[in-house]
């Protein structure tokens, strides 16, 4: 009796040890980086918004409210790169979404991967990996941490925004295929789809979204945060005469699964695939903690045809706001309320479009780069050498160095020159020589953003700083990104669930405090360049 008594008590001490010892950690991490979302969408919106969605998030988790990207460019590849490695592309290299190849009058694209093949999709879409992003993600870690067992999945429109959160070591990071309406893969992950994934195709649901039409969700009169439907500044879908609601666009196989993205459609497919990539690799069901990495684009596609003042933006926000809602409650039954954890952000902002913001009187204007590199050009022709300028990407100036070096030309005198002929173009600030960067100091808070920016073996020769509100663009519609100003850096940092506690903070943060934080929740290590500090009122 005594010593079944001093049995049972062990036994029940032991429980109690083996409770009290294990770790706890969320069974599931789901990232949400929405392309092009600024942060003010949060607040314009705020009183069309339900309960379940944005604002769920908002009042129940914790907002850092004054979050902004640290570097330039500000685009989609990189932003995925420095959310994930916690660093800039001065450490990951990813210094665009597509960058000048030095002497080679080529260009590379970021997730671009000749040595590998398309897997369930068309070929030219499929040649894609993580190659070109130099420094492990936080996703990466996990995979080391727990050696394989944590289960890493990558899902996006845009094949960047899938591969780059998954990292290198990912199960499977999945993209949509505009030419054919498939989620596709490539052979870096595997050598043929999963049968879930078949299925998901089958259902051809990209199509049914696209065929149903879009009208705004809420009467258009109530679309009080935006510029009136019919306006000057936006471009026009595929296929239609306006840029007005209802859209009723006949489906047109194939060039409508490429339209689609500019739609509510496109955000749809993210979700339902999401939500099917959970139930069917079983993510957040064990003790290991998993990572499911998405991010919606069709608020950029849309973004960028017309403008951040739409009514076609407001609705896609609306719509967006559903998409999280759905989403959570799919979570809150899958995986366990309070059992998992979000993190929402963006990969980058956007600008106002620069003939609306003109039209009202702001000093702003398009900036008419390519024009003054052609004029750059005659103007170096005639002093030294026609083939000096070997490109010009990302605001960036590449000389051709070996011309440079056989024709034995004085290349500080052509620096000269050429800043003093780049300075005094019509919306430039100033021009940074890739020289001068590591010693950039004083007050221009734009030169430790180049710093951050600047990947030497990659990137080009001379910087070109463009005045506040303006951009580049053959378009007077719509709108684009990559500045270093607050309208582009400006996101939503927003955490949620798993000993997330409610609250906001207004300290600023940088875009690469997001993967230094989550190796603090998870209670793994630090990506290994991550430059980010941890949101410490997160484990207040
Ligand atoms: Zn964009």
């Amino acid at each position: 009796m005594k010593l079944k008594l001093l049995f049972v008590s062990l036994m029940t001490f032991a429980g109690f040890m083996a409770a009290a010892q294990s770790l706890d950690r969320p069974k599931l991490v789901v990232g949400i980086v929405v392309d092009q979302m600024r942060h003010d969408y949060l607040y314009r919106y705020w009183d069309q918004y339900g309960e379940g969605g944005f604002k769920r998030i908002l009042n129940e988790g914790f907002s850092c409210e004054n979050a902004h990207y640290n570097y330039v460019p500000t685009v989609t590849g990189p932003g995925h790169a420095s959310i994930y490695t916690g660093t800039t592309p001065a450490f990951h290299g990813l210094i665009g979404n597509e960058w000048h190849l030095r002497n080679s009058r080529r260009g590379m694209y970021c997730a671009q991967d000749d040595s590998v093949s398309a897997v369930g999709g068309s070929e030219a879409a499929g040649k894609m990996s993580p190659k070109n992003l130099l420094a492990n993600t936080i996703t990466d870690v996990l995979k080391l941490y727990t050696y394989n067992r944590a289960k890493v999945i990558g899902v996006s429109v845009k094949d960047r925004g899938a591969i780059m959160p998954a990292g290198h070591l990912a199960d499977a990071a999945y993209w949509y295929d505009g030419n054919t309406g498939k989620f596709m893969t490539s052979t870096y992950y595997m050598n043929a789809l999963p049968a879930w994934v078949n299925a998901f195709n089958d259902r051809n649901l990209g199509k049914q979204l696209f065929s149903q039409g879009w009208n705004t969700l809420k009467p258009i009169g109530t679309y009080v945060d935006s510029e009136r439907d019919d306006n000057p500044y936006e471009g026009k879908l595929n296929g239609e005469a306006n840029a007005v609601f209802p859209r009723n666009i006949p489906f047109k196989d194939p060039t409508s699964y490429y339209t689609l993205l500019y739609t509510p459609a496109g955000n749809s497919l993210v979700t339902e695939f999401s939500k099917a990539a959970l139930e069917a690799e079983q993510l957040g069901q064990d003790e290991v903690t998993d990572f499911l990495a998405m991010s919606y684009s069709s608020t950029d596609y849309a973004g960028h045809l017309f403008g951040l003042h739409s009514v076609e933006i407001e609705d896609m926000y609306l719509r967006l706001d559903l998409e999280m809602e759905k989403l959570l409650r799919f979570l809150d039954e899958k995986v366990g309320h309070d059992k998992y954890v979000v993190f929402l952000s963006a990969d980058h902002a956007v600008a106002q479009n620069p003939q609306y913001l003109k039209h009202k009187n702001l000093p702003v204007d398009y900036f008419r780069g390519w024009r003054m590199i052609d004029s750059l050009k005659k103007f170096l022709e005639k002093k030294y050498d026609p083939f000096l300028i070997d490109g010009y990407s990302n605001g960036q100036i590449y000389l051709n160095e070996d011309r440079i070096v056989s024709r034995k030309l004085d290349r500080k005198a052509i620096a000269a020159d050429l800043k003093k002929y780049v300075r005094a173009w019509d919306g430039v600030i100033d021009v940074v020589d890739r020289d001068d960067i590591p010693f950039l100091t004083g007050g221009n808070p734009v030169f430790p953003m180049i710093q951050k920016g600047f990947y030497p073996p990659l990137c080009g020769d001379f910087y070109v700083i463009i005045r506040p509100g303006w951009f580049e663009s053959s378009s007077m519609t719509g709108t684009t990104h990559g500045s270093p100003f607050t309208y582009d850096t400006h996101v939503p940092v927003l955490w949620y669930g798993w000993k997330i506690p409610a609250g906001k903070s207004y300290a600023k943060y940088e875009i690469t405090d997001i993967a230094s934080t989550l190796s603090f929740l998870l209670k793994i290590p630090l990506p290994d360049a991550a430059t980010g500090r941890v949101i410490t009122e997160l484990f207040d």
